[in-house]
């Protein structure tokens, strides 16, 4: 996109012309596309909670002037969803707030032991209160050490492998199998694998859109955000990221990060947490 400003002009010896600037705003009109979208979804996305927040807290309000205790019962579960929206609401900020800290965080290179990211993301994720009872089945297989931020390749694994869980349908226990290797170029490729709900035909590439979700998975909670906050670290590492269908069912994401670490080899007690 060319933007171009123009304005006449005479030199001193009376010979008339123009001078015509243009400037490339390319960039500026992406982003300026990109930050509307953004916008749009996030008032979108904040609107039904808000509503519900301020819907129940007036029916916490009525129920407090009636002194009859089914009114205070009332009040109890008008106030539970004023809590469930702020979460809701919370939990969108918080996406938001990494997504750009993917994009413009400044990387802190190291060499960083998958292995440990893993147990900890899985340790982490069945200790969590909100956890929904049924304990992910994680193998967990031989994985090298590479270069790279331990915080944002820890939020890959973890946005990856809490999508393994919320995409298994509910009362089945998560299996999820995390493996890698080093490819030919040298690179190491990390698999996650899970059994879940898959992701339908055709639509595999565009999850890692931002705020893009499946068509199958839109009875779960969820902003879109994750993936798309995938793909930016895995990028701002040199490698990329992609999806496909499980061959037993559900769904496989592959993350390449080409810089393997000084200490090339594999911690290969592979195991399950
Ligand atoms: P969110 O889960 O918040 O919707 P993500 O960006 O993490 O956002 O994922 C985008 C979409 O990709 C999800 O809405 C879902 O439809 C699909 N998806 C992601 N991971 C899986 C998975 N492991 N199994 C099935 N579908 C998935």
């Amino acid at each position: 996109v060319i933007s171009v400003s123009a304005r006449p002009i005479e030199s001193a010896a009376g010979e008339r012309g123009a001078v015509a600037v243009f400037h490339d705003i390319t960039d500026r009109k992406h982003v300026e596309n990109e930050l509307r979208g953004f916008a749009g979804v996030v008032a979108h996305d904040l609107k039904a909670p808000l509503a519900a927040i301020r819907g129940y807290a007036e029916l916490i309000v009525e129920a407090l002037a009636d002194p009859d205790p089914a009114a205070v019962a009332d009040a109890l579960r008008s106030a539970g969803r004023v809590m469930a929206g702020a979460d809701r609401m919370h939990t969108l900020i918080m996406e938001l707030l990494d997504y750009t800290a993917a994009r413009d965080a400044t990387m802190r290179v190291e060499d960083v032991g998958l292995r440990e990211l893993v147990d900890d993301v899985v340790t982490a994720r069945t200790d969590a209160p909100d956890a929904t009872g049924c304990r992910p089945d994680v193998f967990v297989g031989a994985l090298p050490r590479v270069r790279g931020d331990r915080v944002l390749l820890r939020q890959v694994l973890d946005n990856l492998l809490g999508n393994a869980i919320k995409y298994t349908p509910p009362g089945q226990a998560p299996r999820i199998d995390v493996t890698a290797r080093v490819d030919g170029s040298g690179a190491v490729r990390v698999q996650v694998a899970d059994r879940g709900i898959g992701i339908p035909d055709g639509e595999h590439a565009a999850v890692f859109d931002s705020f893009h979700r499946a068509s199958n998975g839109t009875a779960m909670p969820g902003t879109g955000l994750g993936l798309a906050i995938c793909r930016r670290i895995v990028e701002r590492h040199g490698g990329h990221i992609e999806a496909m269908p499980n061959p037993g069912g559900g769904t496989i994401f592959v993350f390449t990060v080409p810089g393997v670490a000084a200490e090339r080899e594999l911690q290969d007690n592979a195991h399950t947490v």
